[in-house]
């Protein structure tokens, strides 16, 4: 047999893409290649775009992914959506096998009245505001009412809830942009109350990430004791997970003992309650919420509503209850658990299509999972191109033809390195770790997007 190397399309370069394109790399039964395809200029998906600008070591991760991006065989394609710039049926013709760690691009809905009332947000717009992300630069946070409310208790709800809370010498040395740090500087809020629909015990938010809150220098956390009278379920599963549940719960004993420091800002954890209602005439002013009960069904813990309603006034909702992934062109999509149907990363339904990360198992665990969940993935694509599965798939046409043909205008990888670059220098004399470049125009610029051969 030839010593051509399997030529792969990896399309989403964050964690499970990054993970997949090493794993396929390190591969030498066959050798691969991989072209890492972006519908962004700038590569790393949620590591720069989703992790809190104040959690600089976790984004150092991005370290590990420039080694990939060294390997031989490596190409960044960025600035190409699939879907728009070039079809999946295209990309199978192209490629050999195509791996899709695309993520989960959207926001589960809470499905009540008043949540599309200006002022309500999903998180992850906020997010992606706060962290630069070019989508959402237009996205206004008025942030001038004292209080703001946080839906769901994750971690991507404690980022919200404590990226509102920090001070401007906080804020100072992240990559945070300019106009969401001054923002929130100054912002008016003086509370953030995140909403838990079921006990303490069942948060899914994980203990360092509590522990931030009551290490915060203008913001204290509170918590009423009384949330944290247990049922007899709730004690047993605190008795069950010991890392996660038990730790978070002693953090929170902890909160609702402390006298109040007098911080300007406080973040109210409260726990049992359920939005039913986002109030407001033309805007958001208020969230109704029902006070809940827990009890077991199908051997889970659930919330049910006791019917008792009380009115928190607030002038912005973040609404953080979770991901969701988007169906692509021509691929097969479960629309309900918002994920591509496959075994093991195997793509049911697809010949030589994979997937990894969120969009594989779901918006769940942190960026280390994926790496495991990218090598399961590539065991069985590499398995499939042994057993002869994928031989003689791709014809000899390259992408940067296709795009040429198309006219889309590509962004490679070194054209990513002078962004980073121009990023990091304009963030130095600043004592940040970089300025991002937040519109499009700028990064294409920047970035010399180009057609080559
Ligand atoms: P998540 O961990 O799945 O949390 C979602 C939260 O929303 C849960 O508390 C859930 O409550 C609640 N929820 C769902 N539907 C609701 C509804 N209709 N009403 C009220 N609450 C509702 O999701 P995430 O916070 O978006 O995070 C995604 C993943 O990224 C997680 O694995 C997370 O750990 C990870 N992440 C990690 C970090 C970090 O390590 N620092 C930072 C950010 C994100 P139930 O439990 O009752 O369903």
């Amino acid at each position: 047999m030839g010593h051509q190397p399997l030529r792969v399309a990896v399309v989403g370069s964050g964690p499970a893409g990054f993970y997949a394109a090493d794993a396929l790399l390190k591969s030498d039964d066959p050798p691969v290649e991989v072209d890492l395809i972006d519908r962004l200029p700038t590569p790393w998906g949620l590591v720069r775009l989703g992790v809190a600008p104040d959690h600089e070591n976790i984004k150092a991760v991005s370290r590990a992914f420039e080694k990939t991006a060294a390997r031989p065989g490596f190409r960044f394609f960025g600035n190409v959506e699939v879907g728009s710039s070039v079809s999946h049926a295209e990309l199978a013709e192209l490629y050999d096998a195509v791996v899709y760690t695309v993520g989960a691009q959207t926001d589960r809905r809470l499905g009540i009245p008043g949540e599309d009332l200006p002022g309500s947000f999903a998180a992850t717009e906020f997010v992606a505001w706060y962290n630069g992300h070019p989508d959402f630069q237009d996205r206004e946070f008025d942030l001038s009412h004292e209080r703001a409310v946080v839906v769901g208790n994750g971690n991507v709800a404690i980022d919200c809830a404590r990226m509102l809370a920090l001070t401007p010498e906080e804020l100072a040395p992240t990559d945070t942009t300019h106009e969401a740090a001054d923002a929130i500087a100054r912002a008016g809020v003086r509370e953030i109350v995140m909403l838990g629909r079921r006990g303490p015990v069942q948060a899914a938010f994980t203990p360092p990430e509590l522990k931030e809150l009551g290490e915060l220098a203008g913001a204290e956390p509170v918590v009423d004791p009384a949330d944290l009278r247990l049922d007899a379920a709730s004690e047993a599963e605190l008795d069950a997970d010991r890392e996660r549940a038990r730790r978070n719960f002693e953090l929170l004993e902890e909160y609702a003992g402390r006298a109040p420091e007098g911080k300007p800002r406080r973040i109210v954890l409260r726990f049992l309650v359920s939005p039913v209602a986002i109030l407001g005439e033309d805007r958001v002013e208020a969230v109704e919420i029902v006070r809940n009960e827990l009890v077991a069904e199908g051997g889970r813990i659930v919330a049910r509503p006791t019917g008792e309603t009380e009115v928190v006034p607030a002038g912005i909702v973040l609404r953080s209850v979770g991901y969701k992934g988007v169906a692509l062109p021509g691929v097969p999509f479960d629309a309900r658990s918002g994920t591509i149907p496959n075994e093991g990363g195997r793509v049911a339904g697809a010949e030589r299509t994979y997937v990894a990360g969120w969009i594989k198992r779901g918006p769940s665990g942190v960026i280390g999972t994926n790496k495991k969940d990218a090598a399961e993935t590539v065991e069985l694509l590499l398995a499939d191109a042994r057993s002869g599965k994928l031989a003689g798939a791709s014809n000899s046409l390259l992408l940067t033809d296709l795009l040429e043909e198309k006219g889309v205008h590509f962004v490679e990888y070194a054209g990513w390195q002078v962004i980073d670059a121009a990023e990091r220098a304009a963030g130095e004399p600043l004592g940040r770790p970089r300025v991002k470049l937040t519109e499009w125009t700028k990064l294409l610029e920047t970035g010399g997007r180009r057609i080559t051969r």
